[in-house]
């Protein structure tokens, strides 16, 4: 058991921080025996704990009794841990001359954390506020050059290992189900179904160039083949045609996703209004964020969706920023899905700090907006679902990788290997620290002009390799929601037992199980895994109730 002291301003990030590092924790009580004392920015009580971690950027009486010599260091600093870099976005204070280097600062070679014996204990202390960190990843987030680093993920194994190589025991509850390495949730947000509802506007001007114009000059620059040109042009002249209701439409791809995600499990995102534009943060109105079609429009499409248990859910125009207009569009998609859960992204990821609770006010179970446009990667810094602090309700699915960032030229502009290369580290992340992978693939990319099916086919195969749990988001959010209600009811000291209680509610047994690690056993006779954070064994938690580890 951790048991942590903190100021109050810190106890919602606190609490976030072990929702997602799923361990046994409390706020630190007077006359409580603990394993682990986490003191953030807050003076030391008297205590009997094997481990002791100190979390500051501020000088503390640590080191000033220790006569250990100190320099601050302000915001947005890089730290190393285990030779990985990892971001600090607050100040970090440095420490030089005593004690093992935990964490090493390479700008000055000082260390950013130390550790040292001291009467029968350890003593760890960091230079920097974890659940200040905490707080500015899941509100702030990353800059979009520091997106590669799942920064939340590294926080929490670095505080694992800590536990763990001081020989503690230590259990949590793994970020993926039972059987399974991770998640994967494909999604589609909707934004172009038929080229055919944008005659003669500036999507049509848009793609007769890029199809005519720029696949001659990508041709040119060898990242078009020439079949792919001769589609392009194709597409192009046979646009009267297409306009004529003659020739099939040849943005509509949905046949083409139940193909590929025949084996899978998707999500699309469908605007709910059509020729609505919203406005923007700065109350702007922007016309091309307006959509072309309504969900008539498509009601054939949204039956074969739904026939094939895809799930369907709001891409959202105003529901951001007004709670009424939020759940008149979660009330229209909900006539076609009949669904009582319906979740959002927001059409070009509109979002602000209000956000989360104007959506929870509206009636949505997740949002999945927290993504980059212009690049892949970690805003919050997380591979895992996460709730804002403002809300009871509503959690937070993280966006990871959308096609458009990918191969925008206005973005990263890479071309298919290029791109596949881009996503390889997104999927060596997330098979190691579990969570999920949110992709979103638009409507229209699998057809001229863009073409981005190859590229979407190998990322499926890469991900096929991996055998995760394909998911929809509703049912990846689910997951993580029974994942939060355990809760950890007794635990032996040595760690031999603990008894973790899950929800009891009937639509969670429907869900994948959740799996309980246990490191540092004291009388394991056997021993299952090893990882770079010690020996540890796991144990299914398939029953509604509670799991028993014996000894
Ligand atoms: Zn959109």
């Amino acid at each position: 058991m951790i048991g942590v002291i903190a100021n109050g301003v810190e106890h919602s990030a606190i609490v976030e921080f072990f929702e997602l590092f799923k361990t046994p924790w409390e706020f630190w009580r007077p006359g409580n025996r603990y394993d682990v004392l986490l003191c953030s920015n807050s003076p030391v009580p008297e205590n009997d704990a094997r481990l002791l971690l100190l979390y500051s950027s501020q000088q503390q009486a640590f080191e000033r009794c220790r006569g250990i010599k100190t320099q601050s260091v302000r915001g947005h600093q890089f730290v190393s841990f285990r030779g990985e870099r990892m971001p600090i976005y607050g100040n970090c204070l440095l420490f030089d001359g005593q004690g093992d280097k935990v964490l090493l600062h390479p700008g000055t070679n000082s260390a950013a954390a130390i550790s040292m014996a001291s009467g029968g204990r350890a003593v760890v202390r960091l230079g920097f506020d974890l659940f200040e960190e905490v707080l500015h990843l899941l509100t702030k987030g990353q800059p979009a050059e520091l997106a590669g680093i799942p920064t939340l993920e590294l926080h929490i194994s670095l505080l694992r290992e800590l536990i763990v190589r001081q020989g503690v025991p230590l259990v949590e509850i793994l970020p993926m189900p039972a059987g399974y390495r991770f998640i994967v949730c494909l999604t589609h947000d909707v934004d172009h179904p038929r080229v055919r509802y944008h005659m003669c506007d500036h999507t049509m001007f848009g793609f007769l160039y890029r199809a005519l114009i720029g696949s001659v000059i990508d041709f040119c620059r060898g990242r078009r083949s020439l079949p792919q040109v001769v589609t392009n042009w194709k597409a192009a002249f046979s646009l009267p045609l297409v306009f004529a209701g003659i020739v099939k439409d040849f943005w509509n791809q949905v046949d083409w996703y139940l193909e590929l995600e025949r084996d899978f499990a998707s999500t699309f995102f469908v605007i709910p209004t059509k020729g609505n534009a919203g406005v923007d943060s700065e109350g702007r109105t922007k016309r091309k964020r307006a959509s072309r079609y309504a969900l008539t429009d498509i009601a054939d499409d949204l039956k074969k969706l739904l026939s094939a248990n895809c799930e369907i859910a709001v891409h959202g125009i105003d529901a951001w920023r007004d709670s009424a207009k939020g759940r008149d569009e979660c009330q229209d998609v909900q006539k076609i899905t009949g669904t009582a859960e319906t979740g959002v992204r927001m059409h070009w990821l509109y979002f602000d700090s209000q956000a989360p609770a104007t959506l929870e006010k509206a009636g949505y179970s997740y949002d999945s907006t927290i993504g980059y446009n212009e690049t892949i990667g970690y805003r919050a810094g997380t591979t895992q679902v996460f709730k804002h602090a403002e809300v009871d309700h509503l959690l937070e699915l993280p966006l990871h990788i959308m096609d458009t960032a990918l191969f925008y030229p206005s973005y990263m502009n890479l071309p298919n290997d290029r791109a596949r290369a881009a996503m390889l580290p997104l999927i060596e992340n997330v098979t190691r620290f579990g969570g999920v992978l949110t992709i979103n693939w638009h409507d229209r990319s699998l057809g001229p002009e863009r073409l981005w099916g190859d590229a979407y086919l190998a990322l499926l195969r890469d991900l096929r390799d991996c055998t995760p749990w394909f998911a929809t988001a509703l049912q990846t959010v689910s997951w993580f929601r029974r994942r939060r209600t355990a809760s950890f009811v007794r635990i032996a000291h040595d760690g031999n037992s603990v008894r973790v209680q899950t929800a009891t509610d009937p639509a969670a047994a429907d869900l994948l199980a959740l799996t309980l690690r246990v490191y540092n056993r004291a009388s394991s006779s056997h021993r299952l895994g090893s990882k770079e954070n010690g020996m540890f064994e796991d144990f299914t938690i398939d029953g509604s109730d509670e799991v028993l580890v014996a000894a």
